[in-house]
């Protein structure tokens, strides 16, 4: 159980971010939500599940705003016990063409978030001779795909900031982990489906089909609750000696 511990997630107001938080708060644990767009209907949801949920809208891309996101958790619930880096965001596009500033905004979302939470957070952790660290990264954590370099950098950086985190403390109570993702049908993927369905001219199911086809040799997504359940797994007792690994839940993807 995780009745009496923190949990802040990044990107939480959808997709994975919001599963993981309530498979979080499913334990007991207090949860601080992020991201963009509507808060309350999030916040909603998590409260229904019977814990105390705040929300802060810092921008990720931004290390003042993080900063304050950070006092604001140690100010409402005493300090971060989990802290799940997970928002991130997409651009798809050849090297050559790759927009500058795209670039710039995802290795900050995707990669320096990530270390300013970590850095801000390790502290109370490790004074408390217990934490959490799980590093939201994906798939192209480990492999690459075209189309996709500043995503593939960033989130092949986080799986090396993972292992160097969970090394640093690797005598403590303090664990930090990566989950690697295959294809999770969010708002983040179903622009890239609809993308496909727009080039070929083919309906939604068929480019679906084709999406998974390209990769997942499951032919089928992984849900943010199946994400929640690992997430859950690294804060329990059986994950205390779980250090720096990089866990793809990925339908047989890189088994390939
Ligand atoms: P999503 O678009 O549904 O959610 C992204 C979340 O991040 C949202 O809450 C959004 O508001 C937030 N966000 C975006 N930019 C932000 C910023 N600058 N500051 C604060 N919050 C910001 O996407 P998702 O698919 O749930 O992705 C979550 C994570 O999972 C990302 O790191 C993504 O790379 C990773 N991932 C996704 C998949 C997939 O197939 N969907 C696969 C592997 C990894």
């Amino acid at each position: 159980t995780l009745i009496g511990k923190t949990a802040l997630v990044t990107g939480s107001t959808s997709g994975i971010g919001l599963g993981i938080a309530k498979s979080l708060a499913r334990q007991g644990a207090n949860i601080i939500l992020n991201g963009f767009g509507d808060a309350e209907g999030p916040k909603a949801e998590v409260a229904a599940l019977g814990v105390k949920v705040a929300y802060h809208g810092a921008d990720m891309s931004k290390a003042s705003d993080i900063e304050a996101m950070m006092k604001f958790s140690a100010d409402t619930f005493g300090g971060v016990d989990i802290l799940v880096n997970n928002a991130g965001i997409q651009h798809v596009a050849s090297v050559e063409d790759f927009p500058v500033e795209r670039w710039d905004a995802i290795i900050a979302i995707n990669l320096s978030s990530a270390f300013h939470t970590s850095r801000l957070a390790l502290p109370y952790m490790q004074k408390q001779n217990w934490g959490r660290i799980i590093n939201v990264a994906s798939i192209h954590g480990l492999v690459g795909s075209a189309q996709k370099s500043a995503y593939v950098a960033a989130k092949h950086g986080i799986v090396g900031l993972t292992k160097v985190t969970a090394l640093e403390n690797a005598t403590t109570g303090v664990t930090c982990n990566a989950i690697c993702p295959g294809w999770v049908l969010t708002p983040l993927v179903q622009k890239q489906v609809d993308a496909k369905a727009a080039a070929l001219n083919i309906s939604n199911d068929e480019a679906i089909k084709l999406l998974l086809g390209e990769k997942e040799p499951s032919m089928q997504f992984t849900t943010p609750e199946e994400l929640g359940e690992l997430a859950v797994f690294f804060c329990s007792k059986a994950g205390n000696n779980v250090r720096g690994v990089a866990w793809n839940m990925d339908g047989g993807w890189v088994a390939q």
